[in-house]
């Protein structure tokens, strides 16, 4: 087998491996077209395009500064795109923010739990934000903390709550409305190894549901299992594809070195989620 051509990143800058306008598909659940944001003359994002389908893990990897946060923060209908659009379910965040917003679920980087209140207390509060009713509610509840493995932790405060539980619950509670679309913005940060994979590994597993998870993350490892990875930099998308893709496309030997490549060193942490 030859081995590809080692290319710059000024090449990968050109030369997505597969690009936005190179989708098929009609069925996005999340669509991000052409979004750019500046912070006074800082430009944060400039121009990014990408898409979710059901039942697809995207990781949008990018070393800190890339952008990761200030697109969240457009897909959470905090502040608007200067230019561009985002859609969720087809429905647009500028026009349509509350419909748009019902179909999505988040995982925030900061925790934002309340630790005083129980687990099962957190969560009632926030499907009764979605608008469930009490009986509805307390069903979901009760099968999401049962299948994240937390049944026996519904009465205690999230304070008495290990760092990897808590981000489970959260997981939960970005579950219970059943969104269509979850997006998950460095999940991971503070976790312990072990509970970085059981987190990741419960999303991978919502695959199965035909939830569309797009996935930031700093960490090359998490994206190892990704159905895509995008890698942002500098507010831009340097390549799009499956982590084999990249890796081909780059002619480096794993995944990390891809990313470093692309990303000209810049901040690559791999750390083992072994
Ligand atoms: P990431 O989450 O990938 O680390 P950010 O979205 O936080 O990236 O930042 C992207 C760029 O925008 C960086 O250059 C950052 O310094 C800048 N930036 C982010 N937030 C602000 C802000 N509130 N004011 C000015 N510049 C900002």
């Amino acid at each position: 087998m030859t081995r590809p051509e080692h290319r710059s990143a000024a090449d990968h800058a050109s030369a997505s491996v597969a690009g936005p306008g190179a989708r098929p598909r009609n069925d996005w659940l999340l669509q991000v077209e052409d979004v750019r944001k500046s912070y006074g003359p800082r430009e944060a994002l400039k121009g990014v395009s990408l898409a979710v389908g059901p039942g697809e893990f995207v990781a949008l990897l990018g070393p800190n500064g890339a952008g990761k946060s200030t697109l969240f923060q457009l897909l959470t209908g905090l502040f608007n795109a200067d230019t561009g659009q985002v859609r969720v379910c087809g429905h647009d965040m500028r026009h349509a923010p509350v419909r748009a917003l019902g179909r999505i679920g988040v995982v925030f980087q900061q925790m934002t739990l309340d630790l005083d209140l129980t687990v099962e207390a957190n969560l009632v509060f926030h499907a009764r934000l979605h608008g469930l009713g009490r009986a509805d509610s307390q069903a979901r509840i009760a099968d999401a903390l049962q299948s994240l493995g937390l049944a026996e932790r519904a009465h205690d405060r999230v304070r008495e709550l290990s760092g990897g539980n808590r981000r489970k619950v959260e997981l939960a509670r970005a579950l219970i409305h059943r969104p269509a679309v979850l997006l998950m913005d460095e999940a991971t940060v503070g976790l312990d190894p072990a509970s970085r994979r059981h987190l990741l590994n419960e999303v991978l597993a919502l695959r199965a549901n035909g939830v569309a998870v797009l996935w930031a993350s700093h960490l090359v490892d998490e994206a190892e299992a990704a159905d895509r990875v995008i890698v942002l930099h500098k507010g831009k998308i340097l390549a799009e594809g499956s982590p084999q893709a990249l890796v081909d496309a780059t002619g480096a030997d794993s995944l990390a070195a891809a990313f470093l490549q692309m990303t000209g060193g810049t901040e690559a942490a791999t750390p083992s989620l072994e």
